[in-house]
């Protein structure tokens, strides 16, 4: 990976944190509980819940791929970055542009 290449990714990552984190704050609101007086029927109480259900699963979700690009992030300058941890062989530039958090090679992550 050359350092066009390197400073790409981590501008693809950052943007990406950026995004998000205002992803998860928008999740956040949707799970906040339903208050059980509010002026809801039963079935669209279930509704709300059933999305928030949904809002919860994106959440985890989200909140662990900051955490990996988070991580991939710092460790974008040193030497092994975009190396696979299994093989040892680099990570195509196009697979860590789409997936920055990426730490195995399409072959060594099937
Ligand atoms: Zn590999």
């Amino acid at each position: 990976m050359n350092a066009k290449e390197r400073a790409g990714l981590r501008r693809r990552m950052e943007e990406e944190i950026t995004t998000l984190r205002e992803t998860i704050a928008a999740l956040e609101t949707q799970v906040d509980p339903v208050a059980p007086d509010a002026a809801v029927g039963r079935l669209s109480r279930l509704d709300t819940m059933q999305s928030q259900a949904i809002a919860g699963a994106s959440l985890t979700n989200s909140r662990r791929r900051l955490l990996r690009l988070e991580l991939a992030v710092r460790r974008v300058d040193e030497a092994d970055f975009g190396l696979c941890e299994d093989c040892g062989e680099p990570i195509p530039v196009a697979r860590l542009l789409a997936m920055p958090e990426s730490t195995l090679c399409v072959r060594c992550a099937q």
